[in-house]
């Protein structure tokens, strides 16, 4: 069956899943949804023998309708390779009543690496596919995470360069050496004089100027978006929650068939959205547990139907999730708006002018799948520092809030029903603050000593991410003012 991709904010003619690809947002400004959400075609008991390449195949074939099984193929080997530090890919562990499932055995031990190892592969695929000539060139702002997954994942990917640009004084020091050290000869660096908003604003501006676009063409390029957006980072990862089912009937957790909840830590909303979709495609999911941080719009959101941005912005240890506008929502507001693309333009028209909107009775009736909670710092350096002292197990800060809401859920509803917590990232990515719940009184130590203090006591060897960057040589140096950002692109592609 051929999958198309419609626009969630207008009835243009829906495009196939490689043109979604490259496309990344739709012209009107929204976002590609699947016209019809497929049904996964292979038993439990079947997927219970297959590895981690075998299960993303069976998945990702269903919505990518219009890659030959070659290609797709070929893109999943490359992806979920040795950059992994385990063949199981995303492991699932038992710890204290619930399954972990591990999304940070990647490049960048976090969970973008399960999306941004394969998309720079699903894009040049893409590209070849709709006989684009051009070089890609991908243009991220960055906060610290996701620039450096991006670069991870397009390293040496022939056909495409990528350029990202971070605030010079708005990263952790680990993050900068993360970045600065990166390896390929398409990856480019550029620290700015700015904070991340400044950086985030240019790379718009630079999308959006037809002269540049016309310039790029001239000199064989034309620029592309790695952000989580695109329905390429999307679907790879309903493949993982496939995954972690089976390998919840092969550890004797549940009996194929058996419904199980998922549990989000929950910054832009594309993480739940895929074991939504994956709930869709049928497999037996009962709740979406929908985690956030203190930056709780969407919790606000399940309770009440008003999304509402107007709020004060909160730093946690939880960066990944610090977030207001969690841009994946819209495909969840379109689908209970009915597929109605007019009413769900209105309600994010809404939410640009006024910074919010408030749904209908009848769709809030739709929401029954999800559950919204929130856990405060406290309660998250406390649920760590719980785990840790009952069972070893260190999980880092965003693991951690889902861990918390967990607990939340679980005495407000009485359901025991057996869960899976998305582990988004690895301890070592947040060790400070780690560190700083399960003992404090080593919260100051310098970078390195911290990490080999986190190291003892999680008895977790240290991952080839961090030992990569203790001497790694420094490669990108270039520091501008945001005035210049367009000059910098210019020039490192020789135009
Ligand atoms: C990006 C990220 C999240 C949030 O995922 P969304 O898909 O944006 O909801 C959670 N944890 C970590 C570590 C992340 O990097």
């Amino acid at each position: 069956m051929e999958i198309l991709y419609k626009s969630t904010r207008s009835n243009n003619q829906p495009v196939t899943a490689s043109q979604a690809i490259l496309q990344g947002l739709s012209e009107d400004g929204g976002l590609f949804v699947p016209t019809t959400i497929p049904r996964l075609d292979v038993s439990v008991e079947k997927l219970m023998e297959m590895s981690y390449q075998e299960v993303a195949y069976e998945v990702m074939h269903l919505f990518l309708s219009d890659f030959t099984e070659e290609e797709l193929k070929n893109c999943i080997a490359r992806a979920y390779d040795e950059k992994f530090d385990t063949p199981a890919i995303a492991p699932v562990v038992e710890k204290d009543g619930a399954c972990y499932l591990e999304l940070f055995h990647g490049a960048t031990i976090a969970f973008k690496d399960m999306a941004l190892s394969i998309l720079p592969h699903l894009m040049t695929t893409a590209a070849k596919k709709n006989h684009v000539k051009n070089e890609i060139v991908i243009l991220t702002a960055t906060s610290g995470d996701t620039g450096k997954a991006a670069m991870a994942g397009f390293a040496d990917v022939p056909g495409t360069k990528i350029i990202v640009f971070y605030p010079k004084n708005g990263v952790s020091t680990i993050q900068e050496l993360q970045m600065v050290t990166q390896k390929g000869n398409n990856t480019y660096v550029v620290a700015i004089n700015g904070n991340f908003d400044d950086a985030q604003s240019a790379v718009k501006r630079m999308f959006n100027d037809k002269k540049l676009e016309t310039e790029l063409a001239e000199a064989g390029y034309q620029f592309s978006s790695a952000n989580s957006i695109n329905i390429g980072r999307l679907v790879p990862q309903i493949a993982y929650y496939v995954y972690a089912y089976a390998q919840m009937c092969k550890m004797g957790e549940i009996e194929p068939g058996t419904k199980i909840n998922v549990d989000v830590p929950t910054g832009n909303f594309g993480n739940i959205l895929a074991a939504f979709y994956a709930k869709n495609m049928g497999l037996p999911i009962a709740k979406l547990i929908c985690a956030s941080n203190e930056n709780k719009v969407l919790y606000d959101f399940f309770r009440t139907g008003e999304y509402d941005r107007n709020r004060a912005f909160i730093l946690t240890s939880s960066p990944s999730m610090d977030i207001l506008i969690s841009s994946n929502l819209e495909r969840l507001i379109y689908r209970i708006a009915g597929g109605d693309a007019v009413k769900n333009r209105e309600f994010m028209e809404s939410l640009a002018k006024n910074g919010k909107y408030e749904i209908t009775e009848d769709m809030k009736a739709l929401l029954d799948d999800f559950y919204g909670n929130y856990a405060s710092e406290q309660e998250t350096a406390n649920k760590i520092a719980d785990v840790f002292k009952k069972t070893g197990y260190v999980m880092d800060t965003h693991t951690g809030v889902a861990a918390a809401v967990y607990d939340k859920y679980k005495s407000e509803t009485g359901d025991d029903r057996k869960t899976v917590i998305a582990s988004t990232a690895s301890p070592y990515k947040f060790g400070r603050s780690v560190i700083g719940a399960i003992a404090p009184e080593y919260a100051d130590l310098e970078d390195f000593a911290m990490i080999d203090k986190l190291c003892e006591l999680s008895k977790v060897p240290e991952p080839k991410a961090i030992q990569e960057i203790r001497n790694a040589q420094i490669r990108h140096n270039t520091v501008v003012d945001v005035d210049k950002m367009q000059d910098a692109v210019k020039k490192i592609l020789g135009i």
